[in-house]
């Protein structure tokens, strides 16, 4: 049985003032169940008081990004260590938008998810093909393709603290979502390609989050999906009332 994970990535939304506001309305409106896992992903200004705020209530705090290095001249990035050294140990590495206006490229995103690894933080890594990709019938050869680029030179053992999550491009923000079995389709092919590349064994525990345009109307029947374990959120998880209501989805 895997645990469903809801994540909430907040991207560059939020002042100090608001973070604390949202993670105040989430403290008291979500209950906590074993069933799901929750996760919300604050920019890097907001994380400290993030960590402190939920310091006695079960929602974990990952950031958004990161560097490879451990330290240096890379003016303007953050480290694996200056996160861990705020109780930051998840990071959302390979986010679409990373990948599109910071060129982050696989070759970086493997030196990302190997820093991740060596530091032993939980690493939420994101795949995900344009919709040029999906309409010449080549998204299973993308994901594939982003997978073994940045994650399949790391050994089995790092995969304990790998979740990944599937995000069609074309449903990132623009309120088009994956149908269900589409969704299904993609995550069961990524589990298959972690069954042949590191056995089934391995490939049965990690969890796999949909991401797109998730929404309260759609969440349940996403989540229902046999290889979709839970989801990456992004507009909704702003409101708490939404990202509410999409863990209770989640939980079974
Ligand atoms: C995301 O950016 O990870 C995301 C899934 O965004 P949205 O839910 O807004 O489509």
């Amino acid at each position: 049985m895997r645990t469903k994970i809801v994540a909430g990535n907040w991207k560059m939304n939020k002042t100090l003032p608001e973070a604390i506001q949202l993670i105040n309305d989430l403290k008291s409106m979500v209950k906590p169940d074993k069933s799901v896992e929750v996760i919300i992903a604050p920019s890097y200004v907001n994380l400290p008081k993030a960590v402190e705020l939920l310091n006695d209530f079960p929602i974990k705090v990952s950031a958004q990004n990161m560097h490879f290095a451990d330290h240096g001249a890379y003016t303007g990035e953050v480290s694996a260590d200056m996160l861990k050294a705020i109780g930051v140990e998840t990071v959302i590495l390979g986010h679409s938008e990373r990948r599109a206006y910071f060129n982050e490229t696989d070759d970086i995103l493997q030196n990302k998810a190997h820093k991740a690894y060596e530091k032993q933080m939980t690493n939420i890594f994101c795949v995900g093909e344009q919709l040029e990709d999906r309409q010449a019938g080549k998204h299973f050869d993308v994901v594939k393709n982003q997978l073994s680029k940045a994650l399949f030179a790391l050994p089995l053992q790092a995969y304990k603290k790998i979740i990944i999550a599937y995000e069609p491009v074309w449903a990132i923000g623009t309120g088009e979502t994956a149908t269900p079995s589409q969704a299904q389709e993609m995550h069961h092919f990524i589990r298959e390609s972690l069954a042949k590349k590191y056995g089934r064994e391995l490939a049965s525990h990690v969890r796999i989050l949909y991401g797109g345009s998730v929404k309260p109307a759609n969440a349940a029947e996403i989540f229902a999906q046999p290889d979709v374990d839970g989801g990456l959120i992004g507009g909704a998880s702003l409101n708490a009332k939404d990202f509410n209501a999409i863990i209770e989805a989640a939980k079974s």
